[in-house]
């Protein structure tokens, strides 16, 4: 069976965690979090990055961040992992969905400014596919209305837009190195904090809301409870398995781009014949090869091809439900304007077979397969 997904593994990286263990300095904040945070600070000039333990912890600490309180409302899109809105929902906002565009599958821009009502405390969007959203439009929008612009750059890690990093463009960047990510250390991610009026409050939150930070830079001699906040941090287990990664992540980055080109070759003369649709990367954006998505003619056609692909061994998946039709959106959500594409377009989307080292020959199989399937419809 080819799988949908694997993790990066990296011989290395026994090493790495090898040498924590025996150091026994196995808690959070430890010498791979310093290395992993100072790499990424360095690699997308960004002013801090704090180590969580997964992107829907670094969310959920923006969500504290600004202060979002029941009642207050935060724009996003609805196709979305169900993390870009829980952890808002869970200090009590409501999310209102706006309609995505069809071609990178990001929340449409021009519609945003028609759901910000007196009530909206964020703006929340996604990079999905690691392609970056209309984020000059987007930005335009924030310094407008004043309305702070968290990034879910989950997907995102490596990729641009006009050259800044995704994660490093609104007020805060949350980054994912879950299992099924580019680079992984199991569970964890990242929060990018962009704007340094936030930085000292982060600091707590992430650290149960102590300024421990602070008490182990030397700064005070004695830490206590200063705010709310809860455990963000990542063990030293964790954060060491990604470290190796970071330090090759060009390689890494370059042998996905190099399997999404194939696919994208490939399976360009079945989108001239008007049989499948291919992903669209706008000139602004470099993207990561996070994922590689075609979309068929409808849910049906979808449904016979996964299954075709699956008694021919190779594992294709779709995503995602769009939130609002879920009952959690129904009941924390509302859907502003007309789902013109996220319905629709969520429905004929199929993700094909991408991880690092992804060989030559499964990606051949690959493509064999679906011209088989092409042949018969
Ligand atoms: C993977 C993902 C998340 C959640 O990441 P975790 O690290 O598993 O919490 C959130 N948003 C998007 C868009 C994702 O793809």
């Amino acid at each position: 069976m080819i799988p949908f997904n694997k993790a990066v593994y990296l011989p290395r990286a026994l090493e790495y965690v090898a040498e924590v263990v025996k150091s026994s300095k196995i808690a959070g904040d430890g010498k791979y979090t310093k290395l992993c945070s100072a790499w990424m600070e360095q690699h997308f000039h960004a002013p801090k990055v704090l180590m969580t333990t997964s992107c829907t912890a670094a969310l959920e600490m923006t969500a504290i961040l600004l202060d979002i309180q029941p009642g207050d409302e935060v724009i996003m899109p609805s196709y979305t992992f169900v993390s870009t809105a829980n952890a808002f929902v869970l200090r009590g906002a409501k999310c209102v969905f706006v309609d995505i565009r069809p071609d990178t599958m990001n929340i449409d821009e021009k519609l945003i400014e028609e759901a910000i009502s007196e009530k909206t405390k964020a703006i929340v969007v996604v990079h999905y596919a690691g392609v970056g959203c209309e984020m000059d439009t987007i930005m335009d929008i924030s310094r407008k209305y004043n309305i702070p612009v968290v990034e879910d750059a989950a997907q995102g890690v490596m990729a641009t837009y006009k050259g800044k990093a995704l994660g490093t463009i609104g007020d805060f960047g949350c980054y994912s190195f879950h299992e099924t990510k580019n680079y992984t250390m199991g569970e964890g991610g990242a929060l990018v904090i962009n704007n340094e009026d936030y930085l000292e409050r982060a600091e707590i939150i992430r650290e149960k809301g102590t300024n421990r930070s602070k008490f182990y830079r030397g700064e005070i001699d004695k830490y206590t409870w200063v705010d709310i906040g809860s455990s963000f941090l990542p063990s030293e287990f964790n954060v060491s398995y990604l470290y190796g990664q970071l330090l090759m992540a060009d390689e890494i980055n370059n042998n996905r781009i190099k399997s999404w080109r194939f696919y994208f070759e490939s399976l360009k003369k079945y989108e001239e014949e008007g049989i499948i649709e291919l992903p669209v990367v706008p000139s602004e954006c470099t993207h990561n090869a996070h994922m590689f998505y075609l979309k068929w003619r409808n849910v049906e056609q979808r449904s016979e091809f996964i299954d075709y692909m699956k008694e021919k061994k190779i594992s294709c998946v779709f995503h995602y439900v769009p939130l609002h039709s879920s009952f959690g959106g129904e009941k924390y959500g509302k859907f502003t304007g007309i789902d013109r594409y996220t319905t629709v377009e969520s429905n004929r989307l199929v993700r094909l077979p991408m991880y690092y080292a992804l060989e030559k020959e499964e990606l051949r199989y690959i493509f064999d397969t679906i011209t088989e399937w092409v042949e018969k419809i």
